[in-house]
């Protein structure tokens, strides 16, 4: 039988093939240290790659009902210029009729300019990759600003820190990720090893 969802097992291989998947040590913005990084990007940067993936997703989403008796009428939303190649794959799977993303303007997030109240169909935000959860509560704001219901809410990799549900919607992900974070450099088990750290922009 064909498996329509790979195994988080067949996904993290796929990321470590791309380059996606990162292991060693790692020093983040915020000052933490991790022996993993994820770069998303790297795996989207091959159409074939890109659309097992968008794929996947995509395929989680038909499962609600909520969702399947809704498309095409549904907007596919990235909250992030990382979530659009997903945005796109996961509308062109579904063939959900629009498609928007929003962008970091003046400390808020936002749409483009004439985005109008009650043109927004009721929505799906996909990301590549879910931390805190911030970027999905602040795009949920956006979105119910303009007048729009959240109906499905989904990431390539949600990390089991963030959020598993949000406006009662549960967050799907192909991979769910367990987080290991170092607060300072004295906790961290790569630092006390030696191991050469590389700082991560994102
Ligand atoms: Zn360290």
């Amino acid at each position: 039988m064909v498996e329509l969802i790979p195994s988080q097992d067949a996904v993290m291989q796929i990321l470590k093939r791309t380059g996606a998947f990162r292991e060693g040590h790692f020093i983040y913005p915020n000052g933490k240290h991790s022996p993993h990084y994820f770069q998303m990007p790297l795996a989207f940067r091959y159409y074939d790659t890109a659309r097992v993936l968008a794929v996947a997703l995509s395929r989680k989403f038909r499962l609600e009902k909520d969702i399947s008796s809704q498309l095409p009428k549904v907007s596919v939303i990235s909250p992030s210029s990382g979530g659009i190649p997903v945005a796109f794959g996961v509308r062109d799977a579904l063939n959900a009729e629009q498609i928007y993303w929003a962008e970091q303007e003046q400390g808020a997030r936002q749409f483009r300019q004439y985005v109008n109240q009650g043109e927004v169909n009721p929505c799906i935000i996909v990301d590549d990759i879910i931390r805190s959860g911030h970027a999905i509560e602040e795009t949920v704001e956006l979105v119910k600003s303009l007048g729009a219901r959240i109906i499905g809410c989904g990431a390539i990799v949600r990390f089991d820190s963030a959020p598993g549900e949000i406006e009662d919607v549960p967050i799907k992900s192909l991979i769910d990720f367990d987080v290991k974070f170092y607060e300072s450099d004295e906790a961290c088990a790569e630092c006390k090893a030696g191991v050469n750290p590389e700082t991560v922009r994102f």
